[in-house]
């Protein structure tokens, strides 16, 4: 990123801010007392924007108290522009000092390891316990396993932080033009967090590879899907032509085992040494929800099954339990702007009901980003998702369904932190 932008995306960050607080604070009738108590587990995008909107909308309605195994989350958002130096990590870094010192969130630092759902208390690994009305659980991901991975040696980084800096040192330290001088990077079965992610991904490595004289290396894409996920247009484009013969695109390549200490993957079509191999496993729901029985471990969809009225679990119905974010199994994309907009449904939905009341009959939730492509020029995507009564599922709207940008450009790249410190602020702030 140049240093205007960073201005720019830190500028923005600021003003973000002041716009959310100018977000009118009071739309219910206030309680002098609280008339429940919620629990949310998670304070990555979704479980932090309920807590936040919880208090926001709902004053003192809600005893809110927020868990996170970590005292900071780390935005996986923006994490790919760190592996090409242009982002440090500190700068999609985030602490709750605001959410408890502006709405009077409780936070604990803690992992939550199990629910008692018949006497509604949540257990940590600490011994303490939390008990409540509500309980929301937005804990992120968790990777399927596979034969041989150690993620000391082959990061992930698809959860930012760590993985994101062992990452960023194995490229920086990748030597070009040798057998084993290539990028490989797996993209999971559908659905994963962050459907353009790994596309992104190839493209700033390659657009890396270019910049810094490592041309002899590859950046080949074993995609488990059959196709290009998102962003069909844009990504096509950059594979064929903008990063012609650096970028190899390899569809319907099932991972099958790694040799994690040689950097070798085998698939169902072959074996691929690399120079650095960056294996994104198949995904399932955070062990919380899992080890819940909130999901139905036999269905085709991992995330768990949910009333996209109000988030709560089907498989547990009037639990007071939800679940929301990439946990979650309803169609939706898996995105940080998706979690904030289910959040803000899960929030008006157990304000609602603290009062006695039904949720929101028509909710919807929009997605969109704007995301790189090369070290400036940049792309986005847009999703409208509506509730459809007739099949009590969250659809596609038509139109508009999915809408691309027609043409990667700078002033996509541009609107990157314009978007990015929008959604940080109004999840963190
Ligand atoms: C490289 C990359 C780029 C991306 N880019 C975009 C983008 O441009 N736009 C977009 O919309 N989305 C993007 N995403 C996707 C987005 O980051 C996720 O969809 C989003 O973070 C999901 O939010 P969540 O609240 O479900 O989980 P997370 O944000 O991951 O938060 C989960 C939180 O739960 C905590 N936790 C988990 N289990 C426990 C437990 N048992 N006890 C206590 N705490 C627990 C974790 O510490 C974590 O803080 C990207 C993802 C990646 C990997």
């Amino acid at each position: 990123m140049n240093v205007i932008s960073r201005r720019h995306f830190l500028k923005l960050a600021g003003a973000s801010t002041a716009l959310v607080a100018a977000v009118p604070t009071m739309l219910r009738a206030q309680s002098a007392t609280p008339k429940g108590r919620v629990v949310v587990v998670g304070g990555g995008f979704g479980g932090a924007t309920v807590a936040k909107y919880l208090r926001l909308w709902g004053g003192n309605s809600a005893a809110v108290t927020l868990v996170d195994a970590n005292p900071n989350h780390v935005s996986c958002i923006l994490s790919n522009m760190v592996l090409d130096g242009s982002l440090n990590l500190s700068q999609i870094t985030f602490n709750y000092a605001k959410l408890q010192q502006k709405y009077g969130i409780t936070f604990v630092q803690g992992k939550a390891t199990g629910i008692d759902s018949a006497n509604r208390v949540l257990k940590l690994s600490s011994g303490k316990t939390l008990p409540y009305e509500h309980l929301v659980l937005a804990p992120g991901i968790d990777f399927k396993p596979i034969d041989g991975l150690d993620f000391s040696k082959i990061p992930h980084a698809w959860q930012a932080g760590p993985q994101t800096t062992l990452l960023k040192q194995q490229l920086q330290q990748l030597v070009a033009g040798t057998v084993t001088g290539d990028f490989v990077i797996t993209v999971p079965p559908s659905p994963f967090r962050c459907p353009i992610g790994p596309y992104e991904r190839a493209c700033l490595v390659a657009d890396y590879l270019k910049r810094n004289g490592k041309s002899g290396s590859k950046v080949v894409v074993l995609d488990a899907n059959a196709s290009i996920v998102a962003e069909v247009v844009t990504f096509t484009k950059a594979f064929n032509q903008t990063f012609a013969g650096i970028i190899d695109y390899r569809p319907s390549e099932q991972v099958l085992s790694v040799d994690s200490n040689r950097r070798i993957i085998t698939t169902n079509k072959g074996e691929f040494p690399a120079g650095v191999l960056n294996v994104i496993p198949a995904h399932q729901a955070g062990a919380i929800v899992r080890n819940a029985g909130l999901v139905d471990l036999t269905a085709a969809n991992w995330g768990a099954p949910v009333n996209p009225l109000n988030y709560e679990s089907t498989l547990l119905p009037n639990s007071g339990i939800h679940i929301i974010g990439d946990s979650q199994g309803t169609a939706m994309s898996k995105g940080g702007h998706v979690a904030n907009g289910e959040a803000k449904v899960c929030a008006d939905a157990i304000l609602r009901a603290l009062d006695g009341g039904a949720p929101d009959p028509v909710p919807t939730v929009g997605a969109a980003c704007f995301n790189p492509v090369t070290a400036n020029t940049g792309s986005w995507l847009s999703t409208l998702f509506v509730y459809d009564p007739a099949t009590k599922t969250m659809v596609k709207a038509v139109p508009p369904g999915t809408v691309e940008a027609p043409v990667a450009n700078k002033d996509n790249f541009e609107k990157i932190f314009e978007w990015s410190a929008n959604l940080f602020a109004d999840t963190f702030a």
